[in-house]
C-alpha cells in the first residue's frame, strides 16, 4: 500500500469541477493548525506534494492530488481560522458542504482530530453534521505523540480521543473508523495507507 508517485492535478471551487476520470478519492479536512500538512508530507513522504500554505487565502480550493495513478488524496480547506472573514468561512461552509454531499466518488471524509487537546466544539459539529448526513467518515487523531500539558487540559491522547468518540456517538449508526497518527514519529502511517486500500477494494 506504499505511495510511489503522487502529482498535483487542479484546484476547485466547485464540486462539478473536480476531477472526472472516476477514480476513487480520501478528503482531508481538519480545523487550521490541526497538522494536516505535517500527516500529508508523513504520508506521501514528499515535502512538496502537501502544496497547502498557512495563509486562509491559499488554501480555500478543493486540491486534488492523484496518486499512483489510480486514486486521489482530496485536500479541503481548513476550517475555524479565526482570522477569516465571516463571509468567506460560510462560503467555504457551502462548498465543502455541497463536496460532501453530491461528489460520488467520495469514498470516505478524514476527518483530522487533534488528539492533544479536549474535544472543541466546531469540530463535534463538524463530525456531527457528517454523522447526521451520512457522509462516511474516518476520524484521523493526530499530533498523538504529544504528551500531557496542564495547558492543554492534562489528558493524554488516548483520553482525549476516548472522549471525543463518546461525545460524537449519538450521530453515527455504527462507530466511525478511526486511526492514531502523528506527523512527528510517522504513528498511523501505515495504517492510514493500508485502511485507504480496504475501502478501495471494497
Ligand atoms: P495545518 O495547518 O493543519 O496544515 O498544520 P501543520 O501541519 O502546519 O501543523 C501545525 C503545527 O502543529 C505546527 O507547529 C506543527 O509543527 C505542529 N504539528 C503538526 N503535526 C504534529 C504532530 O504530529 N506532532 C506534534 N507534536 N506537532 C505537530
Amino acid at each position: 500500500a506504499q505511495i510511489v508517485q503522487a502529482e498535483f492535478i487542479k484546484s476547485s471551487v466547485r464540486t462539478e469541477d473536480c476531477p472526472s476520470d472516476g477514480l476513487p478519492e480520501f478528503a482531508l479536512v481538519g480545523r487550521s493548525n490541526v497538522g494536516k500538512s505535517s500527516l500529508l508530507n508523513s504520508i506521501v513522504r514528499r515535502k512538496k506534494l502537501a502544496l497547502t500554505s498557512k495563509k486562509p487565502g491559499k488554501t480555500q480550493c478543493i486540491n486534488h492530488f492523484k496518486v499512483n495513478d489510480s486514486w486521489y488524496l482530496v485536500d479541503l480547506p481548513g476550517y475555524g481560522y479565526a482570522s477569516a472573514p465571516q463571509e468567506l468561512r460560510t462560503d467555504w461552509n457551502k462548498f465543502t458542504k455541497d463536496y460532501f454531499l453530491n461528489r460520488s466518488t467520495l469514498v470516505s471524509v478524514f476527518l483530522l482530530i487533534d488528539a492533544s487537546i479536549p474535544a472543541k466544539k466546531i469540530d463535534l459539529e463538524y463530525a456531527s453534521w457528517l454523522g447526521q448526513n451520512q457522509v462516511p467518515m474516518t476520524l484521523i487523531f493526530t499530533k498523538c505523540d504529544k504528551r500531557k500539558k496542564k495547558k492543554n487540559g492534562g489528558k493524554r491522547p488516548e483520553e482525549n480521543v476516548n472522549e471525543f468518540q463518546e461525545l460524537i456517538q449519538d450521530f453515527f449508526e455504527t462507530a466511525p473508523p478511526w486511526i492514531m497518527t502523528s506527523g512527528v514519529t510517522n504513528q498511523g502511517r501505515d495504517e492510514m495507507l493500508l485502511h485507504m486500500a480496504q475501502l478501495r477494494n471494497y
